[in-house]
């Protein structure tokens, strides 16, 4: 029998998040991290490939969770383990092309140092379908490099005054679905995510999937509980179970969202990293059949979990054993 295999498609392994002016751009600067011993954890763990991205949050919050530097440079210290993107705003604070991010990315993915961008149009208050925006898409397309969106609402907190400054920081008129089904139909060839199953448009993200085969989804942020968030595991039943009646289960893939969202307060470490995929995934093979009962949908298939777990990424990222 082949040995388990888990590819994580998102997550900010060692991003820490900190104001721009106090960036971290090398992993000498990350406290905890430790590639031999990243190495060693993964492997025994089955985790074949982790993607991992900074994300940027200057425009409007004045925040990197990362950098792109930082990012290349644990894709150079883990190659083969490592599936390293970048981030920027395409605007910036005054509304004008963001051209200092624009050239930082594209030598990244010139040199190869990078291989996909990260980018979070709520965040940064801005509409994906925005005319401003598309010599980034331009640009992925001609490098043929991936897009990871963060298309959706932000997980936050329920307990003010947390809520008020999330509700300002990431307003939902910039994660309406529709708003990228224009980019999808002007650049059929970009290779995107739509980040955390799009919540709360998730059916309009479905709707997107059956027409763009270069679109994929990802499952992060919604097993573990985090902070004083809950879990959402009945709306992930639903969501696979509906992924499935749209005939699009084969480009739905697990992620982490690891560590931006993971474990407050606590020390991260590769061991970190490595025990939440490991609950993750557990919860999938053990616990999951019975909450997509619960929720109306025949459980996934062992070829289905399969194709969660790791085969639908490893198409999408390219990944060769
Ligand atoms: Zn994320």
């Amino acid at each position: 029998m082949q040995a388990k295999r888990i590819i994580d498609a998102h997550s900010h392994l060692f991003q820490v998040r900190v104001p721009t002016e106090d960036m971290v751009r090398s992993t000498e600067e990350v406290k905890g991290f430790d590639a031999d011993e990243f190495v060693k954890l993964t492997d025994e763990a089955g985790i074949v490939l982790s993607q991992a991205m900074p994300q940027c949050l200057e425009r409007r919050m004045l925040e990197w969770m990362g950098s792109n530097d930082l990012c290349a440079d644990l894709g150079k210290l883990l190659p083969g383990k490592i599936y390293a993107c970048g981030s920027g705003e395409p605007l910036d604070w005054k509304g004008s092309f963001n051209r200092d991010h624009y050239e930082d990315i594209k030598q990244h993915l010139v040199n190869g140092t990078l291989k996909g961008i990260a980018l979070a149009p709520p965040y940064g208050h801005w509409y994906s379908n925005d005319r401003r925006a598309y010599p980034w898409y331009e640009l992925a397309v001609d490098q043929d490099a991936t897009i990871w969106f963060h298309h959706s609402h932000m997980w936050s907190t329920p307990k003010p005054p947390a809520v008020v400054s999330h509700y300002h920081k990431c307003p939902l008129k910039y994660a309406r679905l529709t708003l990228l089904q224009d980019v999808l139909i002007d650049f059929p060839e970009l290779r995107c995510v739509v980040e955390h199953m799009g919540y709360p448009y998730t059916e309009e993200l479905l709707c997107l999937l059956v027409h763009h085969d270069n679109l994929y989804a990802d499952i992060s942020l919604m097993i573990a509980p985090y902070g004083t968030r809950p879990s959402r595991k009945l709306m992930l039943a639903r969501y696979l179970g509906m992924s499935r009646e749209y005939g699009v289960l084969d480009r739905i893939m697990y992620g982490t969202d690891s560590p931006g969202f993971a474990k407050f307060g606590e020390e991260y470490s590769a061991a970190t990293y490595v025990e939440q995929v490991v609950e993750e995934v557990e919860f999938l093979e053990n616990d999951l059949p019975e909450v997509m009962e619960k929720a109306g949908f025949p459980a996934l298939s062992d070829d289905e979990l399969e194709g969660l777990l790791w085969r639908n990424a490893a198409r999408f990222l390219r990944y060769e054993s």
